[in-house]
């Protein structure tokens, strides 16, 4: 370790580290990328990704085990996702094996970044997808950059896992029913960030959002899945076509069932049916689990386990996912890989 930051205290923030990979793709193939010290992109005015959001993004984390080796938590998922939002929005899949290294070389150039087992940090990885060339039509680009830039970032439950209250947003969505609310890209986010403002102001965490169709059954939370445990130990998590397949969610979703000897179910949450659940939470790469201690919806609010205290069950899904990423605990096979 050479470089000394307070890695106890670390947020979620952007930080400029020394290397980043980048990529191009011309003439209809990948040209060798590699790692690069510049971290500005130079743009043309004209390019798709600035006009008409043609870009995609992924999230992951690279993770320091109790030996000093550092690992990454099944990056082939995020490049499978990666290539999923590539085809919807007619971009050139950036291969498995190329993402995967792309990823590595970019941890292993800015090792020292990773921070210390046991100060929950993590090395946040950004991989980055955009439509370039000069392009003013409406119409996929024929050139595109792939770049993958990282941060340390802090555990996001600095004091242990506490419970927050999230609103059902009322009035807007974040998807169209078959829009792009399965592809991992900034529109929809553009579009969460006004009903995400709105919750803030009255002082809850985040938005459940309903599904888009009928407003009858939670899809999922602006950048996180959406769990209950119910009374009869089943681990439920809805299904729709406009949710953001979380790999959080269905890692969790393996060991509810493989670990924890639950139920798992995907299906309809119905956000009228609330009080078969125990507990629930949010899930996704950045928090891990965040659990959610009650719901506003309209005039009514749900509590679930209790506002203040994480239910035990929401505990053992954190404990055995976490551990898993940190090589404390025995992983299922293929989804912990070596930097
Ligand atoms: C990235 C993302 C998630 C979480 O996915 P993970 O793979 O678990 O990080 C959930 N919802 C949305 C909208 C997302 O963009």
């Amino acid at each position: 370790m050479s470089v000394n930051l307070d890695w106890e205290n670390l947020g979620f923030s952007y930080m400029k580290l020394p290397y980043r990979y980048l990529a191009y793709y011309k003439n209809g193939q990948w040209e060798k990328g590699g790692l690069t010290e510049d971290a500005t992109l130079h743009m043309s005015e004209s390019y798709p990704c600035l006009h008409y959001g043609q870009q995609a993004f992924e999230g992951m984390k690279a993770y320091r085990t109790k030996d000093g080796s550092v690992q990454l938590f099944r990056p082939d998922q995020n490049a499978k996702r990666l290539q999923r939002t590539s085809d919807r929005l007619l971009m050139p899949q950036v291969p498995t094996d190329m993402f995967v290294d792309a990823v590595k070389q970019v941890v292993r150039a800015n090792e020292e970044y990773v921070p210390p087992y046991g100060t929950g940090g993590t090395l946040y990885i950004r991989p980055l997808l955009l439509g370039v060339g000069d392009i003013i039509g409406v119409k996929p680009a024929d050139e595109y950059i792939f770049t993958v830039f990282a941060m340390p970032v802090g555990n996001y439950f600095k004091g242990g896992l506490t419970p927050t209250n999230f609103i059902v947003s009322d009035k807007y969505d974040r998807a169209a029913p078959y829009g792009t609310g399965a592809a991992k890209v900034g529109g929809n986010y553009a579009a969460s960030l006004l009903p995400g403002q709105m919750a803030h102001e009255k002082k809850f965490s985040d938005v459940i959002y309903l599904d888009p169709a009928t407003h009858t059954k939670i899809e999922e939370v602006g950048s996180a899945n959406f769990f209950g445990i119910t009374k009869d130990n089943e681990f439920v998590t809805p299904y729709s076509p406009s949710i953001l397949p979380s790999i959080t969610k269905y890692s969790l979703l393996y060991l509810a069932e493989h670990r924890l000897g639950l139920k798992a179910i995907e299906g309809d949450v119905p956000i009228d049916d609330l009080d078969r659940f125990a507990e629930a939470g949010a899930c996704g790469t950045a928090a891990v689990i965040s659990p959610i201690g009650g719901i506003q919806h309209g005039e009514d609010f749900h509590v679930f386990y209790s506002e203040t205290e994480v239910g035990p069950v929401t505990r053992k899904l954190y404990n055995e996912l976490t551990g898993i990423q940190f090589g404390d605990v025995e992983a299922p096979e293929g989804w912990i890989v070596k930097v």
